[in-house]
Parts: C-alpha cells; structure tokens; sequence
C-alpha cells in the first residue's frame, strides 16, 4: 500500500465560479503510478466545494444559478455580522468540500459527464488549495 500527495493552487477570478480540475486530477493519477485504490480530492476552505458533473458551458451557468437561488447572498444572515459571506459557508456545507474517486487499473474512474470542479464561493482569491491524495498500490 503507498500514499502520495499533491497541493494544486488554484487562482480564482470570479465570486462564484467552477474551475474544472480533471486534467490536473488525472495526470497526478498516471504520475502516481498507483494502479489500484482510491483519489481523495480535498478543498480545505470553509467557503469553496468540490463537485463532479458535465463541462459544458450552459450546466454550469445553471449551477451558479442554483446555488444563488438556495444561498442567496442577502438573507439577514447571522453570520453576516462579523463577516459577508455567510452564504458561501452555508452552500459548502451543504454541497461539500470533497469527493472521492475510485481508481482501478490505472485509471480514475468517473462517468463521462463528471468533471471535477472546484466551486469557488467567496472569490476571487489569490489562491485556493485543492488536496489530493491517493492510496492504493
Ligand atoms: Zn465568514
């Protein structure tokens, strides 16, 4: 069994944004040489998420949508009084900051419309981490 990490730091741009990771994802997953186990893909921050769907430019201009509709920036949060971002924690809560992916035969396995993204929540930022680790052998 063999455990390798990697930190991918990623600039974000925009207040709520998906930036696709897959290919950073997938090359860490050949270069591991790890034939058989599991990705762990980790956002360490209280107001970023990681999900798994299609890239196709009008799905994510739904996503954001969504997620402004259920985590609407002005709601009388409490939080909102030391801070102004307490609907970014509240839709990471909700949506998750991790995902884990099997790996079989050297491989990442994911269904052909899951990409992986980090949702961005609070941006921009200068950088964001984005943890993966793998086991196997
Ligand atoms: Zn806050």
């Amino acid at each position: 069994m063999k455990t390798v990490s990697k930190t991918l730091k990623i600039e974000t741009k925009k207040k709520i944004e998906l930036i696709d990771i897959t290919n950073e994802v997938e090359n860490f997953v050949r270069e591991s040489n790890i034939k058989n186990g599991f990705c762990l893909i980790f956002a360490p921050h209280a107001t970023a998420a990681i999900i798994a769907n299609e890239n196709e430019k009008g799905l994510i201009n739904d996503i954001i949508r969504k997620i402004k509709e259920e985590f609407p920036q002005e709601y009388n949060w409490e939080h909102d009084r030391i801070d102004d971002n307490a609907y970014a924690h509240i839709a990471s809560s909700f949506i998750g900051a991790s995902k884990v992916f099997p790996i079989i035969d050297g491989r990442l396995i994911r269904g052909t419309w899951q990409n992986i993204f980090l949702v961005e929540l609070d941006g921009p930022r200068f950088i964001r981490n984005v943890i993966l680790q793998i086991i196997g052998e």
